[in-house]
């Protein structure tokens, strides 16, 4: 049966081949009760760091959270990155945490990412984007922390087939008024920051871009469902799988335990430094291929019907991968079925 903790013992068996540590380092995670965040607080407690954990709930979940409470080198932040917060004094005017004067490292991961919501909540996506970005960058300058940003494969838009596989180097083809701009532009103005506080100040900044990632945590719920979740609970239930359009558009499925060690290496690893990297699988399965394999792996009876394909849906993510392999020594290594396999065990389970 699944158990998290063979997942981080797996992700920590990877990172200390190549002697990559946190214990004793101070860590501000910001939407550290997200899928991503919460898993890289808890590699980072099973390492001995101290985790100070910023979210609003907004689409984190304080069930992410609930093992690490007790924990005493977890700190639990309530709070909306997007406005000001200020460490080690105390703010005339904005949220203050007089008593934590050291931040070695700030992980900017606080964004709603799920297209469900860049339709419900455009302006929060924009928002912890944009002022959220700036903030954590500034919180990092105070303290000449490290700073560590997750951006991701939407910065390229719907890439023409010739720019699939995709590299770092495309500029992307991003649609400015369309229904994914909330998240896409401001991503990009995200990185667009990052750039400006390392030509101004020389920050020490870190900055990948994140491709389709799933896996135990990862949030479920029409409402704010991602592809593989929904059809998990699809296929467990004998419900409709809800494939949209003909599910001939693809995407390059990441299982978390790569997605954390590669996020966990570019955060640590020197020549990372102001260089962004795609981190993500580099097989492309169809959603209708994905479709196929849930429904096989959970033996459900469910049927596959098609809706319709929401509006500036990409029809290829693919990233190239050489400089994750050249500078981070990192590359995908589990399958799509086993991760799927894990993350469908998990779901059962805590549907119990
Ligand atoms: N998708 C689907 N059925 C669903 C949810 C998503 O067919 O119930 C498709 C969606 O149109 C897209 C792909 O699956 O082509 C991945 O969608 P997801 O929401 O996971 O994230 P995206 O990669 O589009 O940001």
């Amino acid at each position: 049966m699944y158990n998290i903790d063979d997942d981080i013992s797996e992700i920590n068996n990877r990172l200390k081949k190549d002697n990559i540590s946190y214990k004793n380092k101070t860590i501000l995670v910001t939407g550290g009760a997200g899928f991503l965040g919460s898993w890289v607080c808890d590699v980072l407690l099973s390492q001995g760091a101290n985790v100070l954990c910023l979210d609003d709930f907004s689409s984190g979940l304080r069930e992410n959270i609930q093992d690490f409470e007790d924990n005493p080198n977890f700190r639990f932040i309530m709070h909306d990155i997007s406005l000001p917060i200020y460490f080690g004094k105390i703010h005339p005017h904005y949220a203050s945490i007089p008593e934590i004067t050291s931040i070695d490292i700030v992980m900017h991961m606080a964004s709603r990412a799920s297209p469900f919501e860049f339709r419900n909540s455009p302006i929060s996506i924009l928002k912890s984007n944009t002022f959220g970005t700036f903030n954590a960058l500034g919180i990092a300058n105070n303290h000449n922390a490290t700073f560590f940003y997750s951006s991701t494969s939407e910065v390229y838009g719907n890439p023409p087939p010739e720019a699939v596989p995709t590299p770092e180097t495309y500029y992307g083809y991003v649609n400015p008024i369309g229904p994914r701009s909330c998240y896409d532009e401001a991503k990009r103005c995200g990185e667009a920051y990052i750039m400006a506080y390392i030509l101004e100040y020389n920050i020490d900044a870190h900055l990948i871009r994140i491709f389709n990632t799933y896996g135990p945590k990862i949030r479920s719920g029409n409402l704010f469902g991602r592809v593989v979740p929904n059809f998990i609970i699809q296929a467990l239930h004998d419900e409709d799988i809800t494939v949209f359009g003909d599910g001939k558009q693809t995407r390059s499925f990441t299982y978390i335990v790569d997605e954390i060690e590669g996020i966990l290496r570019d955060v640590a690893i020197p020549n990372a430094r102001g260089v962004v990297i795609n981190i993500g699988n580099n097989i492309e399965t169809s959603v209708l291929e994905l479709a196929k394999k849930i429904i096989e792996l959970t033996g459900s009876n469910s049927k596959i019907v098609h809706k319709k394909l929401p509006k500036d849906d990409p029809s290829r993510r693919k990233p190239v991968l050489k400089r994750a392999k050249k500078i981070l020594n990192w590359e995908p290594k589990i399958k799509l079925k086993e991760g799927l396999k894990r993350t469908i065990d998990w779901f059962k389970k805590s549907e119990n």
